[in-house]
């Protein structure tokens, strides 16, 4: 017998192997094996069985033994991993290492306690980073205490994956005290020590009953599609839906998985499923520790548990017998990686499903333009929930057009038109609560002279994006490196003294809102503050007690969160997001203004939504109608005419560099030879500057190829970029299915 093995290291092959006659008994597909490899010894798994080989029999070597320390990979996940490999232009092994936690891939199991690591002082951290910028013996420190600025707390595991990342820089910072380490005791759930009381299903409603028929005849296979996409107003009453869909799956005698978006993983969701179903969940979140993660995962591979709840990876929960997966928000961009293997875990549930023979539910308020598409085109059922189980009136919104304001005679208050500003005091002396939401952390965006016209730059990354600027730490910051530098006083070519800011984010309007609202309590929420699950969970917390009056935040605040005080929603700059180049700009608007909205009202009173703006946008009047049928016309028309997806599938491909020339020279090539496969329903963009052009002194090129029938030429681009090693220090990195086209 032959064994198809993939090892450790990075190769896109298979080798094949001979099994011993001992071993024919346990070697099976997903098996943990040792194999010779040259003349060391490594660590595989079986992708497959097979009774002869193309290789020369005579140099074929045998395989070593089972690895006792690590688990078998279950032959369905073993399927899908392959899917993925081919479908998303990963590598093998970063397929099948998606398919593992790290720690029971490594058979680490020992630690009980999580340490989590963050900068011990950021102002410390920004002076060392300012200090010793020019230092070549300390540049990898620095780099270590950006990316840690950049990624905010967490396990050393999640760094080391960064390039940036260098061990002993890690340890010596440790060391000095600049970087802190904390143990988290093996708190296994969020919900631990939390008082978690049995509750029993509710009385479905008429569109829950409704929901819930299709459900149960799609689980018995009476559907024409094993998808339904649930699409249900906020506070329709989904979750109850899926509440009662997997017990029918688990009377059934099956599993289920609930797929949630990272910030939705609180401790009030949790809360639902556990008193729900108890000890048949498993919660798998990012922080659990090594052990836990390891626990969790046999708890689930043998069967002791029957749901697993979790983010993007729990999708690969070792279920045997799975019935149904949930994914939530279906429509929430965090469902796709950002590294190899680019995967989509709404695509993915989709594909495991369908190997499985099982079923999926997407749930959504505001469904992605894709499964809209599916629905309308009957690949997947369509269930609409449109009234809300309590029959709360809609907030009302309006569109406040800054055009028409007075003009503003003092600096401060010029975030805040005078309706929002007297919207907000209304509140205040009612003590009702109120959300100004600004997608855009920091102080100000951009440093210029007005004498010279200098402007401030990163000089690390692409000259479109500029500095975030923090008044109260007196730094300039760049979102796409992590570096820092000193704000400078006066104009550094010029040397005029009244240097000006421009643009704003949370932290101005923070300090606009102290100064237009004085005596209001006020907290803040971005991901400049929060550097810690804590962090976040003390600020809710806060004001969900009502211990404060108005909640300043970003895209933190807008998802999923339920605060019955809350009565007015501010957006401060509602067409914010328009200007991005790139053809999902609309629908990430749109769902966010309606999510925003969403969190107004969810109390007694009615809500009130304001959104700012200073332009004139369908999408603006379309979110403000809460009009989601109009806009999502309106925007698959605006796709369809483009021949953008979901019209089309569409794969960017980047490149990057030191030397812009080396970068465009092997787009160049890329490009050619793709040519080859150019047919009359394919379209390759050539290729161009991305339109962030540098990142930490990378050159970035970007090429799309989109069309319908992609498969060969997808074929084409996998090993173009897998087997094929470009010269001068250029990587490639593919992105099917692409979210973002930056
Ligand atoms: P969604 O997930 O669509 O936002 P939820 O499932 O969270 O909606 O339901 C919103 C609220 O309505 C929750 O407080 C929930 O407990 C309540 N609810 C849901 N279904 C029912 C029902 N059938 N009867 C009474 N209350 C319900
Ligand atoms: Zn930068």
């Amino acid at each position: 017998m032959i064994a198809k093995v993939i090892t450790d290291i990075s190769l896109d092959r298979e080798f094949d192997y001979l099994v011993p006659e001992a071993l024919t008994k346990v070697v099976r597909t997903g098996s943990a094996v040792t194999v010779p490899f040259g003349r060391s010894v490594r660590t595989g798994y079986v992708l497959g069985l097979a009774e002869t080989s193309a290789y020369d029999p005579a140099r074929l070597r045998y395989l070593t033994g089972i690895a006792a320390d690590r688990p078998a990979i279950p032959e369905n996940l073993i399927k899908l991993g392959k899917w993925i490999a081919e479908y998303y232009c990963a590598s093998g092994e970063h397929a099948i290492r998606t398919l593992l936690p790290a720690a029971i891939r490594s058979g680490r199991v020992r630690e009980k306690k999580i340490r989590l690591y963050s900068i011990a002082d950021l102002t410390a951290a920004e002076k060392y980073i300012i200090d010793h910028a020019k230092e070549t013996r300390l540049a990898k420190r620095v780099k270590v205490l950006q990316m840690l600025i950049r990624k905010g707390e967490g396990p050393k595991a999640e760094f080391a994956t960064e390039v940036d990342f260098s061990a002993s820089a890690f340890d010596a910072l440790c060391k000095d005290g600049l970087i802190k380490v904390r143990e988290e005791a093996a708190a296994n759930d969020f919900d631990n020590g939390m008082e978690t009381l049995p509750d029993t299903p509710l009385e479905p409603t008429a569109d829950q009953r409704k929901a819930l028929q299709q459900i149960s005849d799609m689980l018995e296979k009476k559907t024409p599609s094993h998808v339904q996409l649930l699409f249900g107003t906020t506070n329709s009453g989904k979750t109850e839906v899926y509440l009662q869909a997997i017990s029918k799956v688990l009377n059934m005698g099956k599993s289920a998985i609930v797929l949630v978006p990272e910030i939705s993983l609180t401790p009030q969701t949790v809360r639902r499923f556990r008193a729900r179903f108890g000890k048949k969940l498993s919660v798998l979140h990012s922080r659990l520790s090594d052990r836990e993660r390891f626990d969790e995962w046999n708890r689930i591979n043998s069967g002791k548990v029957q749901i697993a709840v979790g983010a993007r990876s729990a999708l690969f929960a070792p279920f045997d017998n799975l019935g149904l997966i949930v994914v939530d928000e279906e429509h929430d961009s965090s469902y796709k990686q950002s590294e190899s293997p680019r995967y989509h875990a709404r695509d993915v549930a989709v594909v495991r499903a369908k190997l499985e023979n099982a079923c999926v539910i997407l749930g959504s308020a505001t469904p992605s333009a894709e499964s809209l598409y599916n629905a309308q085109n009957g690949k997947f059922l369509m269930c609409r929930m449109a009234a809300q189980v309590d029959n709360k009136p809609a907030p009302v919104i309006h569109i406040v057009d800054r055009r028409r304001d007075p003009a503003p005679t003092e600096g401060m208050s010029n975030l805040l038109s005078p309706i929002l500003i007297h919207a907000v005091e209304e509140r205040l002396e009612r003590a009702e609560q109120a959300i100004l939401f600004l997608n855009r952390r920091g102080y100000a965006r951009t440093l210029c002279c007005p004498q010279c016209g200098y402007e401030a730059r990163c000089p690390e990354c692409s000259i479109n994006y500029n500095y975030t600027y923090s008044r109260s730490r007196e730094v300039l910051s760049c979102h796409l490196c992590g570096g820092v530098v000193p704000a400078p006083s006066a104009c550094p070519d010029c040397g005029f003294q009244e240097i000006r800011y421009f643009g704003s984010g949370t932290e101005k309007l923070e300090s606009c809102a102290r100064a237009v609202f004085p005596g209001a309590r006020i907290g803040r929420m971005d991901s400049d503050l929060m550097r810690s699950a804590d962090d976040y969970e003390v600020v809710l917390d806060k004001f969900r007690r009502g211990r404060l009056d108005i909640l300043v935040g970003t895209q933190m605040i807008a998802k999923g969160l339920h605060f019955p005080g809350v009565t007015l929603v501010g957006v401060v700059n509602a067409d914010l997001g328009l200007s991005m180049p790139d053809f999902r700009a609309q629908e990430r608007t749109f769902q966010m203004l309606t999510q925003v909205a969403g969190r107004a009202g969810r109390g007694e009173r009615r809500g009130e939504v304001i959104f700012q703006t200073t332009r004139d946008s369908d999408v603006l009047r379309f979110a403000a109608d809460l009009d989601f049928e109009g806009f999502s016309k309106f925007d698959l028309e605006f796709r369809e005419m483009l021949g953008y997806p979901p019209f089309t599938r569409l794969i960017a491909i980047f490149f990057k560099g030191e030397k812009e020339s080396a970068v465009a020279d092997y787009a160049a090539f890329f490009a050619e030879k793709l040519a080859a496969y150019q047919h009359d329903k394919v379209r390759i963009t050539p290729p161009a500057p991305a339109p962030v052009e540098k990142i930490r002194n990378q050159f970035r090129y970007m090429m799309t190829v989109r069309g319908n029938g992609l498969k060969t030429i997808r074929e084409a681009i996998r090993i173009l970029a897998l087997h094929h090693t470009p010269p001068n220090g250029v990587s490639v990195a593919v992105d099917v299915d692409a979210q973002h086209l930056m």
